[in-house]
Formats: C-alpha cells, sequence, structure tokens
C-alpha cells in the first residue's frame, strides 16, 4: 500500500508535547485480516483491491510514510470519580487523512500495545471485544446515528490473558477526532488555561469551522453551546433506539458527539428501563434510564474545564442547552417512531405511558416498534403477539388508533415513515455472541453476513429474517464485562 494515496495531515501533532507521547506499535505475531470496510475506504478516498496488503499495518508491523503514530494523554472522570492516570493505554493515532470531499479521518489503530499510559494494563484487545466494537460500529452507522468507524480489523496468534487466555485482534479505528471531553479536563487540571484555550482552538478549527472568525468570547460560548447540544441529541437518539452504552465516563464522550468506545454496550431486548448491561457497574450508575441525565453530568465536567477561559455564566447558560436540547429531540424521535405527525398536547403522555407498558410488560422493544409500523399493512396480529397478556395490547391499540385519526398522512405513507426510523434488524447481544463463537474458531463468515445485514437495519431484507427473531432464553441478558 503507497502512502501516496494520502492526503495526510497530523494536526494533532500542533498540540503541546503534552498531550501526546511518541509510541511505536508492538507487533503482533501471525496476524491475519479478519475484515475489512471497503465502502468507508472509497469515502476516505483510497481503494484497496488486496486487503492483505493492510494486514502488517493493522498487526502494528507497518507504518505507512507520514504515518507518526502517538498515544493520546487525557484524563476523566469514571465512574464519578476524577482519574488523572489515563490517556491511550492500548491505542495509537496513526495519522489523520483528508478525504477528497474534505472530511478528515483520525485512524486509531486499537490493541497496538503498551504505552505510556497503559497502567496495569497489557496494552492489547481481545477478538472477541474487537468484533463487538467493529459490528457496533458499523450497525450505528447504520441506523444514523454519529459514531467513530471501523476500517478494519486483524486477528492474530498472541495469546491474551483476561478471564481466560483469549485470541489477540487489533482494529483501525476511524473518526473525524478522537479527541475526548477528557482531554480538556487534562489540561484544565494539570496544564492551566492556555492549554485549555489552545486546545480548544485546536478543535474549533478542524470541526467547528463555522464559528472560526466570531468575537473570542462569542466563538468559546458557541462551541461549548454546540458540543451540549451534539450530546444531548446523541444520547436522546441511543434512547430512541434502546442503545446502552455501559461505560459513560467522561473520557468515553467524544468532543464531536460521535458514539465513542464500544466496550459492554447492549440494545435492549425485552423493554427494561433500569437495564445495565455492564455487570460490573453495580450500582447502576450508566443503566439505560440514567444515560440522559450522565449525558449532562458529563457536560458539566467539561464546563468545569471551561471555566478558567469562558464566562461562569456563559457556561451556565451553555448547560441549559442541554436539557431543552435532549427533551426536543427525544420528544421528536418518539414522535416520528409512533408515527405522528400532527402535534398534540396529550403525545407525551401517550409516549410514557408506552414505555411504562413495555417495561411492565417485559415487551421487546425493536420488534414492537417494527410491528407498530406494519400495523396497517400486517394487522394486529404481530403487536399483540408481543405480549403475553394480549387484552394489554389490544386496550393499547385502542387508544393509539384513536389517536391516529388526528392524523392527516396516509396510513401507507405513514407505516412507511415508520419503517425509517424503527429497524427491524439491531445487534442484539446474543446475534454478536453467535458470530464471536464462530469467530474464535477460525470462521469469519457468519460476522460477515451479519455485518451486512446491519448495514441496512431499516431494510426488510425477508431473506434474512432469522436476525430480526427474538433472543433465546440463553441470550438474554448476558453478562458483557470491561474485560476487553
Ligand atoms: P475503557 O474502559 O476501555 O474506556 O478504558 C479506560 C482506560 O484504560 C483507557 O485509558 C484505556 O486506554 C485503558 N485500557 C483499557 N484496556 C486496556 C488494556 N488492555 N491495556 C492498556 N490500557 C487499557
Ligand atoms: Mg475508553
Amino acid at each position: 500500500m503507497s502512502s501516496k494515496s494520502f492526503h495526510v495531515e497530523h494536526r494533532y501533532l500542533e498540540l503541546p508535547d503534552s498531550f501526546y507521547t511518541r509510541v511505536q506499535p508492538t507487533p503482533l505475531r501471525g496476524a491475519r485480516m479478519v475484515c475489512f470496510n471497503h465502502e468507508l475506504a472509497e469515502q476516505m478516498g483510497f481503494h484497496t483491491q488486496k486487503e492483505d496488503d493492510w494486514t502488517q499495518v493493522g498487526a502494528g508491523a507497518e507504518l505507512l510514510e507520514g504515518m507518526d503514530p502517538v498515544a493520546m494523554k487525557y484524563t476523566g472522570h469514571q465512574f464519578g470519580a476524577y482519574n488523572p492516570e489515563l490517556g491511550d493505554g492500548r491505542g495509537l493515532l496513526l495519522w489523520e487523512t483528508i478525504a477528497p470531499d474534505g472530511r478528515r479521518w483520525d485512524w486509531h489503530l486499537k490493541g497496538a500495545g503498551m504505552t505510556p499510559y497503559s497502567r496495569f494494563g497489557d496494552g492489547r484487545a481481545v477478538l472477541r471485544s474487537t468484533i463487538r466494537e467493529y459490528l457496533c460500529s458499523e450497525a450505528m452507522n447504520g441506523l444514523g446515528i454519529p459514531t467513530t468507524r471501523a476500517l478494519f480489523m486483524v486477528s492474530a496468534k498472541d495469546p491474551i490473558r483476561r478471564e481466560s487466555i483469549e485470541t489477540a485482534a487489533a482494529l483501525v479505528r476511524v473518526a473525524q477526532s478522537h479527541i475526548r471531553f477528557g482531554h480538556f479536563e487534562f489540561a484544565a487540571h494539570h496544564e492551566g488555561p492556555e492549554t485549555v484555550k489552545t486546545l480548544l482552538e485546536h478543535v474549533i478549527s478542524l470541526h467547528f469551522p463555522h464559528l472560526i472568525g466570531l468575537p473570542d468570547d462569542e466563538r468559546h460560548v458557541r462551541w461549548f453551546e454546540e458540543v451540549v447540544e451534539r450530546t444531548a441529541r446523541l444520547i436522546a437518539d441511543w434512547q430512541a433506539v434502546g442503545f446502552c452504552h455501559g461505560v459513560m465516563n467522561s473520557d468515553n464522550m467524544s468532543i464531536i458527539g460521535d458514539t465513542f468506545d464500544y466496550g459492554p454496550y447492549a440494545f435492549l431486548d425485552d423493554f427494561d428501563a433500569g437495564y445495565i448491561c455492564n455487570h460490573t457497574d453495580q450500582g447502576g450508575r450508566y443503566a439505560y434510564n440514567r444515560q440522559p441525565h450522565i449525558g449532562f453530568t458529563n457536560c458539566q465536567y467539561l464546563a468545569n474545564a471551561l471555566m478558567p477561559i469562558v464566562e461562569e455564566d456563559s457556561v451556565r447558560r451553555g448547560l441549559r442547552r442541554y436539557e431543552i436540547t435532549y427533551n426536543a429531540r427525544f420528544l421528536q424521535n418518539m414522535r416520528d417512531k409512533l408515527g405522528l405527525l400532527q402535534e398534540e398536547e396529550s403525545d407525551l403522555s401517550l409516549i410514557m405511558d408506552t414505555f411504562s407498558m413495555l417495561h411492565e410488560h417485559h415487551v421487546d422493544y425493536t420488534a414492537f416498534f417494527r410491528a407498530l409500523s406494519n400495523l396497517y399493512a400486517h394487522g394486529h396480529a404481530p403487536v399483540r403477539d408481543l405480549f403475553v397478556d394480549r387484552s394489554v395490547a389490544d386496550e393499547w391499540l385502542e387508544r393509539y388508533e384513536e389517536r391516529l385519526q388526528k392524523e392527516t398522512r396516509a396510513h401507507d405513507e405513514r407505516e412507511y415513515a415508520m419503517r425509517g426510523v424503527n429497524p427491524k434488524y439491531i445487534l442484539r447481544n446474543y446475534l454478536a455472541q453467535q458470530v464471536i463463537q464462530e469467530a474464535q474458531n477460525g470462521d469469519y463468515q457468519p460476522m460477515k453476513a451479519l455485518l451486512k445485514v446491519l448495514q441496512r437495519p431499516f431494510d426488510e431484507q425477508p431473506e434474512h429474517e432469522q436476525y430480526a427473531a427474538l433472543p433465546p432464553d440463553w441470550g438474554k441478558h448476558l453478562n458483557i464485562s470491561c474485560s476487553s
């Protein structure tokens, strides 16, 4: 692979030295390509005929000319406690490239070996968690939710010690930016106001160019408001698809509002408002129904980091954007899911009652909204069949249909729109678990097949109906830990 095909601009290196340490990857042995995202490569402006050309880059054994790998320094609040020791402990930012459409892409090799920030870790990523990140980031993208992406992943022969011995893997994760809230916390707590300002201007010039040219104060305030708004919208979108992140520490919050750092995440199967997907999160700090509030808490951590350079009042005003933006986006998302175009005052109570009903009767969240998107096309049965007590469904459907009478859109038009927001296919934990098992036995085809389905989550894909099935009993509430 020639680096000539790339327009390289490694702007992260323009930040003060304290933001990174140059580290060479520690090569993995016996690497093989698992999966390569050709469609994404095209978007990024390059084309690969031979996937194997990239295997050694993924293994950390080869660098293209212009790659200058660094481990990024950041800190952050983990489960509410400040940790000054963080940073890329197993990932390296290789370079930034500019696509023909002008978009910037950070290339980050996750699983590249130890760095000065590895603490007690081995600098590695295992096959299981790397597949989970690959699948989910591409599924998120398919759902239209901002996210980091997976460019390619390799597996290797090196044994990795977790609860048992596992297979090593590495992922090239790409994003417009890998800067986290935690970068700002690092600058504020350890470097001082000038460094916060330098970081802020860096982020604005690369990712918020529309703010360039505004007077200092206004530029900073508008930027903070926008970060808060993007974060609020992101989490409202997660809630709407039933996504639980699992580790919403401030070092896992992207400054540009991407879904970032896929660990013990889960999509809800049966609706459970208090669902905790991370079994190390015993207090349920990051439970599904706490995510909106935690998003706000993280914005507060960011706000604290900005205090030295932005007026306190302005920061407070910026923070107020969170609740307003979250509520508006969440309401809009739920109206779209229910197919309600006309705005009625009673809609909010219908929405809240719907959640209560789904919770109380353990109804599959995704299947419910998808069945509702075909109510006139397929009738009541597919909705009713999701309930143990059919009369609960009947009662709710009666109320819903009464509400629909206030709508002016034709049924088929409404349901077409609903099918565009209520996915048929989500990455259920049991599906991930199945393809991981096959991959661990050396067969990556099932993973690739699942990936293809998830990239078009709103399409019917009748030939892939089995991926929309409800989880088998063994697959419900699988415990996923942080040990990735
Ligand atoms: P996470 O919980 O994945 O967000 O990781 C929190 C911090 O621990 C980050 O700074 C990671 O880089 C670091 N980390 C996670 N796993 C490892 C590992 N296996 N080796 C070294 N550092 C790690
Ligand atoms: Mg992390």
